[in-house]
């Protein structure tokens, strides 16, 4: 048994503490619109037609640049124009109801999203970047027989403002926001980098997921380069060309098996569009070029597709596109029948790889204390809720730090 919790404590939620649950304003959330969107709201509440371009551009700033959520603090328009801002509208994120952080510093939040469901959200602080998971659905249809979010069903698909409000959460947490518009920018971000990783198939959930990068890349907002972020998908042939056309961000594969016949059971949209369909696609990825090599991500499970063959089956699918290969260790999860393959075995298929002229990082698995795969930390609260329903002697206190075997 591991203790989660570090002594650090949280800008917003005392560790360990479940917040409570207070509804989000009816009023329309700002957060998560296009610009022309937020026009049609201020011309809705009186804007003058020859101000919208500013009043957007300043709103822009107050919200994705300082991390303001009240209108009566914009101090650069007149008050009882920030008056009328505050009855008609809102600005909010999804909010804060539970957070671990593990030993190496990752942290793993649970938030509550629009209509109380709850999604998962983890950062991972490295030397020279800070990546930020986010979650695209409550939930999954994919049913990857090795994954945790697998065993939840699909609830929904998450909205713009609940996929951009994850990282402006997280800020946040972090205190990172430029408060004052003179003040130095931090030489390095905290959360520089952005993978669609979390919960969810981003590519099922196109249009919201499409609105929330175009929203993160806004070069006078969030301003992350499309670089920095990266849509991971199973395999959503048709999405493809198109995630590639109106994104433009990294693509990331989750590939994890050489034959039909395994990805069939391992990842079974493969079904749907096998493995030739899938690298089909990938040729034809938009914008393919070296500096935007696709990842291959390959789960690591011994005595499934850890052999010498599929590394080297692996490497013949590369050849004519510009890919590197990203191998994860296996997150182990309670009720599973998969195993991770053993160290010797992942250097070995990563040698494979790498002699083969291709980069095979293996993924360093962190925050394992702490359940950080996908799902993880949804299921075990949700979990513990069900203990604690069905359990009459239950002296639980939702105060207390709480343990998870590893
Ligand atoms: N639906 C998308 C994104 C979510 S999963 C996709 O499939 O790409 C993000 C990555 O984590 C995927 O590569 C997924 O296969 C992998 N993953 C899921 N569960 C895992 C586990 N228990 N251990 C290691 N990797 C896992």
């Amino acid at each position: 048994m591991t203790n989660l919790y570090s002594t650090t404590t949280c800008a917003r939620l005392p560790l360990g503490k479940v917040a409570a649950i207070t509804p989000f304003p009816a009023r329309p959330n700002l957060v998560g619109m296009t610009r022309s969107e937020l026009e049609t709201q201020l011309l809705a509440i009186g804007t003058p037609e020859h101000m919208l371009h500013l009043r957007v551009k300043q709103l822009w700033r107050w919200i994705y640049v300082r991390g303001c959520r009240d209108f009566l603090a914009m101090d650069d328009m007149a008050r009882s124009y920030r008056q009328k801002l505050a009855t008609s509208l809102s600005i909010h994120v999804p909010s804060l109801t539970k957070m671990q952080i593990s030993a190496g510093g990752t942290r793993k939040y649970l938030f509550r999203v629009g209509d109380g469901h709850e999604i998962e959200t983890v950062y991972i602080p490295e030397t020279d970047r800070g990546t930020l998971c986010i979650s695209s659905q409550v939930g999954c249809t994919l049913n990857c027989s090795f994954c945790y979010t697998g065993t939840q069903a699909l609830v929904r698909n998450l909205h713009s403002w609940e996929i951009v409000g994850q990282l402006m959460a997280v800020r946040d947490d972090l205190d990172e926001w430029q408060a004052n518009p003179g003040a130095p920018k931090r030489e390095q971000r905290l959360v520089s980098n952005i993978v669609f990783m979390g919960m969810g198939e981003p590519l099922y959930n196109f249009e919201n997921v499409r609105k929330a990068a175009k929203i993160l890349m806004d070069g006078e907002g969030i301003s992350l380069s499309r670089r920095r972020i990266t849509i991971s998908t199973a395999g959503v042939v048709p999405r493809i060309k198109r995630a590639g056309a109106e994104i433009g961000c990294r693509l990331a594969i989750s590939f994890h098996a050489t034959t039909d016949e395994l990805r069939n059971r391992l990842v079974p949209i493969n079904r749907k569009w096998n493995i030739a369909m899938l690298l089909r696609a990938l040729r034809d990825y938009p914008s393919l070029s070296n500096a935007d090599r696709i990842i291959f991500e390959y789960v690591m499970l011994k005595d499934v597709n850890d052999s010498d063959e599929d590394a080297r089956r692996l490497v013949s699918f590369l050849h004519d596109i510009p890919a590197k290969v990203n191998l994860i260790p296996f997150n182990s999860w309670p009720g599973c029948d998969y195993k991770r393959s053993s160290a010797e075995r992942i250097s070995r298929f990563a040698d494979i790889i790498y002699q083969s002229g291709y980069s095979a990082p293996i993924r360093t698995p962190r925050g394992e204390e702490i359940l950080a795969a996908c799902g993880q930390l949804k299921s075990s609260t949700l979990r513990q809720q069900r203990e604690r329903l069905s359990s009459s002697r239950d002296t639980t206190c939702p105060d207390a730090p709480i343990h998870i075997a590893n």
